[in-house]
Order: structure tokens, then sequence, then C-alpha cells
């Protein structure tokens, strides 16, 4: 296939560096990808919407069942359940390695040096955003993560325990490993994790340890989302939900959207315009976000005025109880 760019570059390999270079590499356009690190997949809790990764895998003849780790039935949220049926854990480093394969990667830190080598550079480095110009207000959450091993707990279940902006949780990994973790822009997420632990009194090894951030601000306030020869894709422009810190499929959504432009010949123009669209709602929950510091009052207001894109989101993981949804976003308060 013949397209506006020749030469083209995707720096960082997450699920959106990797789904963007496997779709280009499946129509035969040659693309270098540049990673830094090799743990890939790594910084993450792996929990993701079953039915929109796996319309997202389809695209690239993989399947889904061969990454599912837990099909989770119920999230434990302050201890109120709400039963779920479109959630579930997957190997995201497995993914991650199969997207990649057969194309060129390079395992090296790109720095904008390499811009002036390429018609068009992909800058997918999820918070970082290496490439692009940084943003003056970014909101960035800091995270922490273990695996840890316990035979203890039901494995198809999620524990969640909220903090002020963010929470603390746990995913279920199967064979009794889970990642235990917590993301929060105001309480050190340490004390968040410990004070999950108590409350369903984990008794566990720790097995590894990372630290990471994760980027809430949504497109709308990620711009420029393109910038020269450089574009923004996944994480780099914001595509998270900002209260829960889901960036996965948001982020091969951008991908498959600048897939879409590339292939078609449309210009960046199109894609920037594509992208704040697709991720309009999201500004719904950044301010809903950006509120969770606010009184009982304010935040309850900002919770109602917002409360279509919370259902909207419920709706996604197939949330049964809307009654245990409105207990579990009362502890906010
Ligand atoms: C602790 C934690 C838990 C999370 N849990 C979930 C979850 O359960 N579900 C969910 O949907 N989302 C989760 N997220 C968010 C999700 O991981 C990200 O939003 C998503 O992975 C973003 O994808 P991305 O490809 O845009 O960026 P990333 O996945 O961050 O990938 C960016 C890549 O770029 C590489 N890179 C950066 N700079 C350079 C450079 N200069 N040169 C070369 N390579 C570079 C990095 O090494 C990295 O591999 C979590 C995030 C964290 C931190």
């Amino acid at each position: 296939m013949k397209i506006n760019y020749e030469k083209i570059a995707i720096v960082g390999a997450g699920s959106a560096g990797a789904f963007l270079a496997s779709l280009l590499s499946r129509e035969g356009i040659n693309v270098d990808v540049y990673e830094k690190s090799r743990k890939l997949g790594c910084y993450c809790a792996w929990g993701t919407v079953e039915s929109e990764l796996k319309e997202f895998l389809k695209k690239v003849c993989l399947n889904i069942k061969d990454y599912v780790l837990s099909k989770i039935k119920r999230v434990i949220v302050n201890g109120i359940e709400v039963k779920v049926s479109n959630l579930i854990t997957f190997n995201k480093p497995k993914l991650i390695s199969d997207l990649l394969k057969g194309v060129k990667v390079t395992w090296a830190e790109a720095s904008r040096e390499i811009v002036g080598k390429y018609d068009l550079v992909v800058d997918a480095t999820g918070w970082r955003r290496s490439l692009l110009p940084s943003l003056k207000n970014d909101f960035l959450m800091p995270t922490i993560e273990y695996v840890v091993k316990t035979k203890d707990l039901d494995e198809n279940t999620v524990y969640i325990r909220f903090g002020k902006v963010g929470y603390a949780w746990l995913f279920p990994l199967s064979n009794n490993y889970w990642h235990l973790g917590a993301g929060d822009t105001i309480l050190d997420p340490l004390f968040l994790v410990k004070k999950l632990v108590k409350e369903i009194g984990l008794k566990t090894r720790i097995l590894c340890f990372c630290k990471s951030i994760i980027r809430l601000n949504p497109p709308m306030y990620s711009k420029p989302i393109k910038h020269g020869n450089i574009v923004g894709c996944g994480e780099s422009i914001g595509t998270v939900f900002p209260v829960t810190g889901e960036g996965i499929v948001p982020s091969m959504k951008s991908a498959l959207i600048l897939f879409n432009v590339l292939v078609n010949n449309r210009s960046l123009n199109e894609y920037e315009y594509a992208i704040v669209k697709e991720f309009r709602w999201l500004h719904q929950l950044f301010e809903i976000a950006y509120s969770l510091t606010c009184s009982g009052l304010k935040l309850a207001w900002v919770l109602v005025k917002n409360y279509k894109s919370i259902f909207r989101y419920a709706r996604r993981l197939e949330a049964a109880s809307l009654i245990n949804i409105i207990k579990a976003l009362s502890k906010l308060l």
C-alpha cells in the first residue's frame, strides 16, 4: 500500500505503539519501532474490557482467548460488591510481544535527534511524552504496583479501595498471582495499598515492585497532539479514563484512528480532530477527577452533573447493579 509517508518511526512499544506497528506492518507498510525497555507491558495491572480488546485483536488476527488470565465476575469497591461481566485481566506482555512479531524493533531510547531522519515520527511514549512538547498543566498520577502471591482470595474478584484522587487495587492474574497497587494524586499510594491489604486481611509475599505514572488529562488538554512531523498516540496524548486510569483500550483506539488516517492518506489535522471527538466524553470524567478533592456537596453536584458518563463507563464493564454503583460512589463523598 502507498501512503503519504515513506519513512515512519514509532517511538514506544506499549499498547498504542505495538498495536499501530502491527496494523501498519500487516498492510506492508514498513515502520521502525524504538523501545527503551525490555519489560514490555509491565507497568500496568492488566485489567481491561473484554469485548473491546477482542475487537481490536481481530484486526490483527489475534485471538483474545490466548491472552485472558481471569474473567472478573465482581468488583468489590470499599466493601460494596458490583457484579460485572465484561472485565478481564490478560497477559499484556505476551500480547505486546506478539504484536511486535515481524516488526523491526530497535531496543534503545530514542531522542528528538531521530526526528529529522523520518517523514513521520509517532510519539507513543506514554506518560513520558518524550518527543512532543511537554504540557504546561499536566495532571499526572503517581502509582506503585507489586506482584504478590496468595491462595486466600477468589480469583474472579477485583478489590478496590478509594483514595482521594485515586484508589488502591488488587487484580487477579491466575495461578494465585495478583497485581496489588495504588495511584493517587494527593495521598501516598503506599498508604492506600496498606489500607486495602488491612481491609481484606491479605497475607502475602511480595514478588516484585515498580513505580510509574499515569497521565489523567484527556486529549483536549494534551495538545499539541501533532507538532511538525511528530504525532502523538496513546497516553502521550491523554487517551486514559481520568478517574480509573484505564488506558489500554483507549490507547489502542487512538492507534486505530491514526492507522485509518494514514492508510486513507488523510491529514494529521483530521487525526487531531477525530481524536478530540472520540474522547470528548472523557472530559466529563476529567471534571470528576478534578473535583474529587472537593467537599461532599460540591462533589455530589459534579457526580450528578456528569452521571451520564459514569453510567456509560459502568455499561462498558456490563456492571449489573445500578444501586450498588451509586452506593459505591457515595463512599467518595
Ligand atoms: C501501575 C499502573 C497500572 C495500570 N493498570 C491499568 C489497567 O489495569 N488497565 C488499563 O487499561 N490501563 C492501566 N494502566 C494505564 C495503561 O497502562 C496505559 O494508559 C497504557 O499502557 C498506555 O499505553 P501507551 O502505549 O500509550 O503507553 P505505554 O504503555 O506507557 O508505553 C510507552 C512505551 O514507550 C517507551 N518509551 C518511553 N520513552 C521512550 C523513548 N524515548 N524511547 C523509546 N521508548 C520509549 C516505554 O518504555 C513504554 O514501553 C495502568 C498504568 C499504571 C502505571
